[in-house]
């Protein structure tokens, strides 16, 4: 089981930080770019659910600050939005950062068979 702490302000940014960090090692050049250099927890958006609470260490946390962050970047960079960009870095971020996910991590293939197994079953 895994053990959830609530996340201080300093503890938000540290891990603000470190997926910052990953991302300039993967977009060369974006660390000289002083809008990004300028670029805070503050300017992200997060919709908390439950009762507001947002959980230190909880892996979402940081998928969507890679995801997010990305956008930043495309935007800095004058590219087009796009998803399968974010999507792709926040799965490589967590994989790396995460190795303990891996085995949970499926196939669409196998998600599309899954969900087609379950809707044969939800009609029997
Ligand atoms: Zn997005």
């Amino acid at each position: 089981m895994r053990t959830i702490k609530i996340i201080k302000p300093h503890q938000l940014n540290e891990e603000f930080e470190e997926c910052k960090n990953w991302l300039e090692i993967k977009y060369n050049g974006i660390d000289q770019n002083e809008e990004w250099k300028k670029i805070g927890l503050n300017d992200i958006y997060f919709s908390l659910c439950g009762f507001g609470i947002i959980f230190y260490s909880d892996p979402k946390f940081r998928l969507n600050l890679i995801h997010e962050l990305t956008h930043i970047i495309q935007f800095l960079q004058k590219r087009r939005f796009c998803d399968l960009e974010s999507i792709m870095n926040g799965l490589v971020y967590m994989t790396v950062i995460y190795p303990f996910l891996r085995p949970d991590l499926i196939s669409f293939i196998e998600r599309k068979r899954q969900e087609e197994e379950n809707e044969i079953l939800r009609k029997e």
